[in-house]
Parts: C-alpha cells; structure tokens; sequence
C-alpha cells in the first residue's frame, strides 16, 4: 500500500520560541519529515524568532543538530535535511521589545498563509498578539498555534482567552493538545464512527466501564520547578486525559468538522459530575536504587504535588449513566503505556459447563507503545479436553496490519502543523471546551488543598499507590495491567 500524501497550500509559518526545547526536540523534527513525505510547498519557510543572536546560517546549524539528534532514521538524508534546512529563517526578536519586528515583516510574503506558533511560556502571548497587529504582521486570515499549558485554572485560563481574543478570533486559534494528533485516538472516531459493530454497544447497557491509563517511567526530570506547582491533575489530566474521555464518551457529530465535533465534547465536559474525594487518589513516588524520590527531584522536601493521580467520574447522561470511568497518570510508574479500555458487561449467564469466568469483551486502544487497537473475545481453547474457554485478542497493531504503512504514521506535532496550514481546527481545543475542563478540575483541586490532602507515597516501578488499586477493588473492579 503506499500512502497518500495531500501537499498543504503555500505557508509562512514564524516559530516564536524557535530556539527553545520543544521547537528542537519536536516542531522542527516534524516539519523536517512533512518535507521528505513531500507535503511542504516547494518554497514553503519556517522563519524561526527568539531574543538570542543567530543568523540564518548559525540558527540551520543549530538545527542541522537537533534533527540529527531527535530526527529518528530519516535525518541520515543528508541531501533532503541540506533542502529542508534553506527553509528555515531566523529573526531576533523580543515579544516584549520592538527591535526586529520590521525585518520579521519584511520577510512575510503576501498570498501564502501566515501561521504563527507560539512555542514560549504563556506570560508572552499577549505580548506577542499585540506586536503582531500593531506592526501588522498578523491579519484577519492569519493563524496562531498555542502550547499547553492552557492556564493553570479557570480564572488564568479565561484571561489567557481574552488576550488572545483582543486580537484575533476562535477560529483562527489553535489550542495544540498534541495527544488529539495521535493517530490512534483519530482512529478511535473512525472505530466508533465509521463501523456498525460498536455504536450499538456503546451505552450503559452494554459498557461496564472504561479505564483510561497514562503510565511514564520518567520522573520529572528537569522541569521540577514548573510541575511542582502543577502537578498531574493539570499536566495531564485537564487536558489530555480529559479529551481521551470525551472522545469516547461523545454523542456522534452531526458531520466531522470542526465545531461539530467541539461541540460534542464540550456537552461531555459539562455532564461531567463532581468527584468526591474518596474517589480521589493522589500520589508521589518514592526514591528506588537508581533513582530520586519525587520530593528530591523538585528540591522542594515539603511538596505535597502529585505525580500520580487515579480518579472515578461519572457522567450525567442517558448513555453513560451509572458507568464510571477510572483515569489514572503518573510518573515513575511500571511501564511507558497509554491505552484506552472500553470494558464490556460479562454475559450474565454462561452455557458452557463448568464455565466459571465472567468473561468480557474489552476494547483496547493503545496509544503506546505499539499503537493499535485490539477487542478481546472469548473463544474456545484449542485441541481435546471439552469446551474450554479461553480470552484472546483480536489484534490490530497497525505495524502488522498495515506493514510499511505503519511505518509512515504522522508524528502528533506534524499532522497537527500540517491541519494548521490546511485550516482545519477539529483536532484542536476550543476557548470554551478548555475553559469548562478547568470549571470541573476547579472544584477537585481547590478540595484537596483545602483539606491538606498529603499524596500516598508509591514505589518507581510499580502501578502506583495501594490506594489507587482500591479505588478499583471497592467497586469489585481491577485495573488492566499496566505493560509496556
Ligand atoms: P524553552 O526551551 O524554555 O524555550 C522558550 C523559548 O522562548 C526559547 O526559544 C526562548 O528563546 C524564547 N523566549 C523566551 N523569552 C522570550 C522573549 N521575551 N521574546 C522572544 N522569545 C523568547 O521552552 P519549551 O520547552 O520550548 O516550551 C515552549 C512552550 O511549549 C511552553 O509554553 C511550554 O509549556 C510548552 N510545551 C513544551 C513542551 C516540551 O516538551 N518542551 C511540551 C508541551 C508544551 P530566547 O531565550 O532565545 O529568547
């Protein structure tokens, strides 16, 4: 099979933070493999803007490397990265200063589209909106990219809207959450949407309940300083766990387009009921042999932040009443695996003698590693012996079903850049979807402060706090393994 590759209209596309962490390890990288596909304009350019002094020289150098290093297989193209690398431009400019701001206009070509990606710490968006249109830069068909963290509560996250809404519009705005690019979690629409199997199923009658797992092995490894003042629930939680959870629980959109299926997730967000607090779990993982306790990675020995979080929410509505939905994230955990679990009811009765499982049907959708689906099912056990039975995945790694294809999945960040320059925002957060995240997390938040909840320490290497499996256990539920 060989893949289709759309090329994307003509674009300018300025990288605010060019010189930064993740326009190195993750912007650039990706733009670099959208280019070998063929999917960049011939004379598509990436103008790079930060306060250090570089030329366009030095600023292709510095990157020549960063692909080098994060690129994967095919930054060993040295003729394609040499092509990819005349792209790149790069102008000093400072969000909060008016030096540079007319070369970066001079540079701006008229006819092709301008998208602006603002890849540096919130407190400089405002800036950056209001230099883009006092020097008119930015325009009404211009396009704005912005990174998580969206805010760290409703109020920050209602002002970081407004700024940004004092100088351009919602559908010019692109809120990234990189886990919606994940070609799994697209594929999760294309299962519930496009297959007759599942729709039916997919209610209260037949869903017991739905587990959403994001396990890491790291720690918090140099950004202590800022996660200690988040903390898993905002890292993780109020946005990328949460749009995993509204993927699935949504009612299906009228048509797969932008506000259409917004819409849908944000009437997710607002059936989304308060928790209370024994059905919170937070947690902080202890030092092992090798490595260093939470408390000691952020330098702070008073810290009562999470880096572990497990949760049951409920949703008040017609399809998911009375199934709950069990989140959990953490750090230093057994195994680097994300997947959704879409546990079924058990038959009730079986016919088969001696049968005494409660067998279920569970659909599983990894993000990673090996991305995939699989649906477990029941059958018999193979060979003499009686009706024996046995559960069994049906298996749908995308490496084994799609051979070389699989090898050409998109990198989250590049099909998102790539959706920028095509318009098209379905897969990006609107202002009032982030804005209701932040209302339901609040409140959870705002609990455990108030009542001086202490984290329950848990081992690195393990599923996290005992507390966490209890959550499960009480409802006479257990987690699925966490594998890597
Ligand atoms: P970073 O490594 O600290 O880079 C920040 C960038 O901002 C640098 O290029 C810096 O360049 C530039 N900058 C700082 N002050 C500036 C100013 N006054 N005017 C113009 N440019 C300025 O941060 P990062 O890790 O790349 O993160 C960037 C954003 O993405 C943050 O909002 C972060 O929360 C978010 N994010 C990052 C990751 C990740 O993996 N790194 C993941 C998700 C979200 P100069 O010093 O040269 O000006």
């Amino acid at each position: 099979m060989v893949s289709r590759v759309i090329p994307v209209d003509n674009f300018d596309l300025v990288i605010f933070g060019g010189t930064g962490d993740l326009a190195r390890r993750k912007i650039l990288p990706g733009l670099f493999r959208r280019f070998r596909a063929g999917q960049m304009p011939e004379d598509a350019r990436v103008i790079a803007a930060a306060r250090s002094e570089h030329d366009d020289a030095s600023y292709r150098s510095e990157i020549e490397a960063a692909i080098k290093e994060f690129g994967g297989a095919e930054s060993k193209d040295r003729k394609g990265l040499k092509a990819f690398l005349e792209r790149l431009h790069y102008v000093a400019v400072d969000a909060r200063g008016d030096g540079g701001w007319q070369q970066l206009k001079d540079l701006m070509r008229d006819g092709v589209v301008r998208a602006f990606y603002f890849s540096v710490a919130p407190g400089l968006f405002g800036d950056l909106a209001e230099r883009l249109h006092t020097h008119g830069i930015a325009d009404r068909d211009s396009r704005l990219v912005v990174e998580k963290p969206f805010g760290r509560d409703l109020k920050s996250a209602r002002a970081l809207n407004a700024t940004l809404a004092d100088h351009f519009n919602e559908d010019q705005i692109y809120r990234i959450d990189h886990y919606l690019g994940k070609e799994t979690v697209q594929n999760l629409m294309a299962v519930r949407f496009a297959n007759v199997l599942f729709e039916p199923l997919w209610n209260s009658h037949y869903v017991d309940h739905i587990q959403i797992t994001v396990a890491e092995t790291v720690g918090v490894g140099g950004r202590g300083s800022y996660y200690d003042k988040s903390g898993a629930m905002r890292d993780m939680v109020q946005n990328h766990l949460m749009q995993l959870l509204c993927l699935i629980a949504m009612e299906p959109p009228n048509q797969f387009e932008a506000d259409a299926v917004r819409d849908e997730k944000l009437k997710v967000i607002r059936a989304l009921q308060p928790i209370d607090s024994h059905h919170i779990v937070r947690g902080q993982y202890e030092a092992s042999e090798k490595t260093a306790s939470y408390r000691e990675d952020v330098e702070n020995p008073k810290s009562t932040t999470e880096s572990f979080i497990a949760l049951r929410a409920t949703i008040a509505n017609w399809r998911w009443a009375g199934v709950p939905f069990y989140l959990r994230t953490g750090k230093r955990l057994k195994a680097r695996s994300s997947e959704i679990n879409v546990v079924f009811k058990d038959l009730g009765h079986s016919i088969f003698e001696g049968d005494e499982a409660r067998h279920r049907n569970v659909l599983t959708i990894r993000l990673q590693p090996n991305e995939g689906i699989d649906l477990q099912v029941t059958i018999k056990e193979p060979g003499p012996g009686g009706m024996r039975l046995i559960d069994v995945p049906l298996d749908m790694t995308f490496a084994q079903a799609l051979g070389d294809e699989a090898d050409d999945v998109t990198d989250a960040y590049e099909r998102l850049i790539m959706d920028v320059i095509r318009g098209n925002q379905t897969l990006f957060m609107r202002g009032d979807e982030v804005e209701a995240a932040w209302a339901w997390t609040d409140p959870l938040i705002e609990g455990w402060e108030a009542r001086h909840d202490v984290p329950k320490v848990y081992d690195t290497g393990s599923s996290g706090p005992e507390d966490s499996l209890m959550l499960m256990h009480r409802d006479g539920r257990r987690w699925r393994d966490i594998k890597g």
